[in-house]
């Protein structure tokens, strides 16, 4: 069992973990399925996946820089390190870190006078890109309008945007209709403003549970969805 070998040594006792899995897995709560290569964080010592885990928002930042891992991880309320387990050392390195899209952002800009780096992030910008179908995303933000008229089309296009590129995670034309769900947009919205309007991530990031942190931030949140609400 590669999870109950000894735990990873990462400095910080706060620290949350995130593990790059060696075979395939599922997790324990949505029941999805984790193929070797995805992340996936321990609960209880049953395997979670990101969405569940409340961290798939943030992006993957591979070791290598370690002024941009610093600056990214100054600049994010929450962060987390990926470990994979190393069958030939026979214990758990550091691979990475998973940190707020906006810190990465900022850690760039920077960085910027390097031109290597540049070249770095112009390759994940496009990755990220060829992740989503763009008419998809289209189609998304505007029904998130319908729903949300008072949510700006930036942030209704970047919560269509993020959505999708999750779906494209699980695959298929299904997966794009269900994400056109009137539920699951609304779902989508809910765990965005969790993110981007209340202090969730920082309250994860002391430590306290999700659903403790979940509860201390639901009023702002069911008072900014009232004010999207309206026209
Ligand atoms: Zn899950």
């Amino acid at each position: 069992m590669p999870y109950d070998d000894a735990a990873p040594e990462t400095g910080k006792p706060s620290e949350i973990v995130v593990f790059w899995t060696l075979r395939d897995s599922q997790c324990s709560q949505c029941k999805s399925d984790l193929p070797s290569g995805r992340f996936l964080i321990l609960e209880a010592r049953q395997p979670l996946c990101l969405a569940c885990a409340d961290l798939d928002h943030l992006v993957y930042l591979p070791r290598g820089d370690a002024a941009l891992t610093r600056r990214a991880r100054k600049h994010s309320s929450l962060s987390a390190v990926v470990v994979r387990f190393s069958r030939s050392r026979k214990r758990y390195e550091r691979q990475g870190i998973l940190v707020q899209e906006g810190a990465l952002a900022r850690a760039e800009q920077e960085c910027l006078s390097d031109e290597g780096l540049r070249a770095s992030r112009r390759e994940r910008e496009e990755q990220r890109r060829r992740d989503y179908d763009e008419k998809l995303v289209e189609l998304m933000a505007g029904k998130i309008r319908d729903l949300f008229p008072g949510c700006p089309r930036s942030e209704a296009h970047r919560i269509a945007e993020h959505t999708a590129v999750r779906g494209s995670g699980r695959v298929g034309r299904s997966a794009a209709g269900r994400s056109l769900d009137e539920d699951a947009l609304r779902l989508a919205v809910i765990a965005s403003v969790r993110h981007a309007h209340t202090n969730y991530d920082e309250l994860l990031m002391e430590g306290m549970d999700r659903a403790s942190a979940r509860e201390e931030v639901w009023e702002k949140i069911e008072q900014l969805l009232k004010d999207w609400e309206k026209r």
